[in-house]
């Protein structure tokens, strides 16, 4: 089936047109109804245009998860403002990057970041939005008579920052188009219902939380409950009224520690997704035996959303992530060994990084396959198997980690050499975030003393969970660091803590 094209939110409007006096979200500040989505984006627009964001202008947010958060997104989108979600946790330090690389005409921000905020903008205008239906922009909303914008295809929607090799973030620019074709594909393969409800609790300044999960639910008109943090207890007591979950790895390992998780308050079930790690096998296993219900494992990425999944009706293999969605093309790009690195082709694919026009021509193949970085495997079915990154990436409960940006800090630490950033087996995080540092001769430094003088400039689920300091760094013969070594000799770390 193939829905109208054009924007995103002409789409959803469409889609939920007969879904009026259903609720949409249910969350701590109250409910919304379907019907409650329009009037109150189209306040949150005049709000907007108030200010002089216009269509293609960037509105910069970092707010706390919210419903409201929700309605300032899709009011992006009800006017062709491209919307730019950032990491709550991003210290003002990182927001300074972001601020000048997408040039926002407007940003908005939790109330308590305010102050910070007014240092980093300058003159530009700076609106707030709380997790309970206060602040500025709030309260400013009024006026509920607006047009949607004209769209196309092609306009960008939103830009998310991917982390990039050298430390410096990217801003991959997704289209219209490359959200619409993936809700459309993901609620059709993953066999959603109008009967779902969506056990929603996932960060939405992620591609995972802010279109996999949210755009299912709009395409077919589904309640969400949602969740504001990870709190297994409130999980475990909300998924007895939900249908289906989608969490990262760590959600899933946080559900079988906890003894009252079991098949009972799974029973009205019918999907448990994963993905932006990868699951153990271990993980898919025990879940199996305490729920009943096998896991779903998918694969993605911000540049492309969802890439590969498990089938819904097929046998769902722990360890692989399935088969390219529809409309995806996938191939092992320079085999060696039987694997190489993913390429993919679609819909679904980027338009390109922000303002990188270079970079993004390397990230592409003379045929238009995008290079997603990721070493896969592909067996005689189809079916893709992620081995490792060809890119450094660490990715601790979910979340990504780019060990350089990591390494440039410690190391322009007064005393410190060098330093490498490696990701470690982690039992509750995937990777476990770990620094080896070597000292110069100069001063007598701690493990302790090192983590003090980071702690400030780093979100916290960047700064390592652990720091070692020995006396060299193990080199290869070209002079490069051997990080599989360091990983073999640090394998363990975590493992000990249980
Ligand atoms: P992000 O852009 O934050 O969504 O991170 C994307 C990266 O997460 C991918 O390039 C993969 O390295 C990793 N990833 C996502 N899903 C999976 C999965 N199911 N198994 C293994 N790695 C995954």
């Amino acid at each position: 089936m193939t829905a109208g094209r054009g924007g995103l939110y002409q789409n959803i409007i469409a889609r939920i047109k007969n879904a009026g006096d259903k609720t949409f979200i249910t969350g701590s500040s109250g409910d919304y109804l379907y019907s409650d989505i329009d009037p109150i984006c189209a306040k949150i627009q005049n709000v907007m245009t108030g200010v002089g964001v216009k269509k293609g202008s960037r509105v910069l947010v970092q707010v706390e998860k919210s419903p409201e958060a929700v309605m300032l997104y899709l009011a992006c989108l009800r006017m062709g403002a491209i919307f730019v979600p950032l990491n709550t946790g991003y210290t003002s330090g990182e927001v300074s990057y972001f601020f000048e690389n997408s040039e926002p005409d407007l940003c908005v921000v939790s109330p308590d970041k305010q102050e910070s905020f007014k240092d980093i903008v300058g003159e530009k205008p700076v609106l707030t939005l709380s997790s309970n239906k206060d602040g500025s922009l709030w309260q400013q909303c009024s006026d509920a008579n607006a047009e949607i914008a004209e769209l196309t295809s092609d306009d960008i929607a939103a830009i998310l920052y991917t982390s990039g090799t050298t430390g410096r973030s990217k801003g991959a620019m997704l289209s219209n188009e490359n959200l619409r074709s993936n809700a459309e594909v993901l609620s059709e393969y993953w066999q959603w219902s109008e009967d779902d409800v969506l056990l929603h609790v996932l960060p939405i300044f992620h591609v995972h939380g802010l279109f996999v999960a949210l755009h299912c639910a709009l395409w077919t008109t589904n309640t969400m409950i949602f969740h504001n943090g990870l709190n297994v207890e409130n999980i475990i007591a909300d998924l007895a009224r939900s249908t289906v979950f989608m969490g990262v790895p760590t959600h899933y390992v946080r559900l079988l520690d906890n003894p009252t998780f079991n098949a009972d308050v799974c029973r009205n079930m019918r999907l448990f997704l994963s993905g932006s790690a990868p699951l153990l096998t271990e993980t898919f296993i025990q879940f199996e035996e305490r729920s009943g219900l096998k896991i779903l494992e998918r694969y993605g990425m911000t540049e492309a959303g969802m890439i590969t999944s498990n089938p819904y009706n097929g046998e769902r293999v722990a360890g692989t992530v399935g088969f390219p969605l529809p409309g995806v093309s996938g191939r092992i790009g320079a085999e060696k060994d039987g694997k190489g690195v993913l390429e993919i082709k679609g819909a679904n694919v980027f338009k390109g990084y922000w303002r990188m026009p270079e970079k993004t021509k390397e990230e592409f193949t003379d045929d238009g396959f995008f290079i997603t970085g990721d070493i896969s495997t592909m067996d005689a079915d189809g079916r893709f198997t992620i081995v490792g990154r060809a890119k450094d990436l660490i990715i601790t409960g979910g979340f990504n980690v780019y060990p350089k940006e990591i390494e440039s800090l410690i190391d322009d630490i007064d005393g410190v050499k060098e330093s490498a950033v490696i990701g470690v087996a982690h039992p509750d995080f995937g990777e476990g975030v770990t620094a080896i540092v070597i000292l110069d001769d100069t001063k007598n430094m701690t493990e302790a003393d090192i983590d003090n003088l980071i702690c400030d400039s780093l979100a916290k689920f960047k700064l390592p969970k652990k720091i070692y300091i020995i006396d060299a760094l193990p080199r290869n013969t070209m002079g490069k660091v051997q990080k599989n070594a360091l990983r073999e000799t640090y394998a363990d770390i975590y493992r000990k803590l249980k």
